[in-house]
């Protein structure tokens, strides 16, 4: 057998995707994942070898949860010598969440992680999974003089490919489901597959580092016209809170009622970091723009400028899980880490 010029490993964890129609009750199942290229024997054709892994459950990914971000961290790290690149067949649900969580747990990665899904199952007719699945292998064993094209974590899905952790699910009905508001595709494929180069992240030298600590004490205040306060100030207090996101207004406003810039700051003072985002699917966060945003400022709230909400939780959560140090933890906040942030 000659040798291909490329190796992936592609990796099921449950989804739309990976399901076919039974003939006679024409339910959808998982298909079985050995029998891959019977499916899509386009697949042979491909100058990569293929290995797959798939779950012993297959999930919806509904269930997703951060347990499961670490057993895909591990999974790569364990395969990473071996393999040019990686495909995580996903359900399209939290792909987002998935894709951003593993742009920080993997740092200082060289190799292309490819998230991608489908809206039909590959068993129909006409499922946009077979696309999405050929052409995300196509990109993780892509090369350039010998090496990997990409080098970070990415979604694939519908023609396009994204920064994952720049990325949310906005359509359940079509196959172009995400969008990356605020950073531009890294790759389009058409008749061929175009990069844009000087949007990818550059390839370093360092070791691979796994990050597989992850802190969920955090909570989410989304603000609306007549939040009350007895339920503001319940979410603020809750034990072992530890940070919150705050979707605001605009361009990271908020009310100016003295009851509740005072709930923000005295939880603050507790000692809960609270990360403001906008409740707008574009733009950014600039904290002093308004006066009424120049109050969240003086207290202490961090500016999430143009996080996306996939991204400030999975953050969080991150960050949470390396070090205690509250400090630290806001800096390190208003740093661009994996692309995720325009500073
Ligand atoms: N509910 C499914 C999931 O996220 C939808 C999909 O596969 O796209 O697992």
């Amino acid at each position: 057998m000659t040798k291909k010029n490329a190796t992936v490993l592609l990796i099921y964890t449950g989804g739309t995707i990976g399901m076919i129609q039974d003939n006679l009750s024409g339910e959808l199942r998982p298909f079985d994942f050995k029998s891959l290229t019977k499916q899509i024997p386009e697949l042979n054709k491909l100058d990569i070898e293929l290995s797959s892994i798939a779950f012993q459950k297959p999930i919806d990914s509904s269930n997703m949860n951060p347990s499961i971000w670490i057993d895909l961290a591990v999974i790569i790290k364990s395969n990473y010598k071996k393999y040019d690149g990686f495909v995580i067949l996903h359900g399209s649900d939290t792909m987002s969440y998935t894709a951003s969580a593993l742009s920080f747990m993997l740092e200082n990665l060289n190799k292309p992680v490819i998230l991608t899904g489908s809206q039909l199952p590959i068993g129909i007719i006409r499922t946009d999974g077979k696309e999405n699945l050929i052409t995300a292998i196509e990109i993780a064993g892509a090369k350039e003089k010998g090496k990997t094209i990409i080098s970070e974590v990415c979604i694939y899905f519908e023609y396009k490919l994204y920064r994952g952790n720049r990325t949310y699910k906005y359509n359940s009905d079509h196959f172009d489901a995400f969008k990356s508001p605020n950073y531009p595709t890294l790759a389009e494929a058409g008749v061929e597959i175009k990069y844009n180069k000087n949007a990818l992240i550059k390839k370093n030298k360092k070791k691979l580092i796994v990050h597989t600590k992850i802190e969920n004490n955090i909570a989410v205040l989304k603000l609306f016209p007549g939040i009350n306060k007895k339920i503001t100030s319940s979410i603020l207090n809750s034990k072992e809170i530890k940070a919150i996101v705050l979707e605001s207004f605009g361009a990271g406003n908020a009310s100016t009622e003295t009851w509740f810039i005072n709930e923000l700051k005295r939880a603050i003072n507790k000692g809960v970091i609270i990360l403001n985002i906008t409740q707008c699917s574009e733009g950014k966060v600039i904290q002093g723009k308004y006066e009424t945003s120049s109050q969240l400022k003086k207290i202490g709230v961090i500016s999430g400028a143009d996080l996306t909400f996939e991204s400030a939780i999975t953050k969080l959560m991150f960050l949470l899980g390396q070090e205690n140090n509250i400090n630290n933890i806001k800096k390190s906040l208003l740093s661009n880490l994996r692309g995720e942030l325009t500073v």
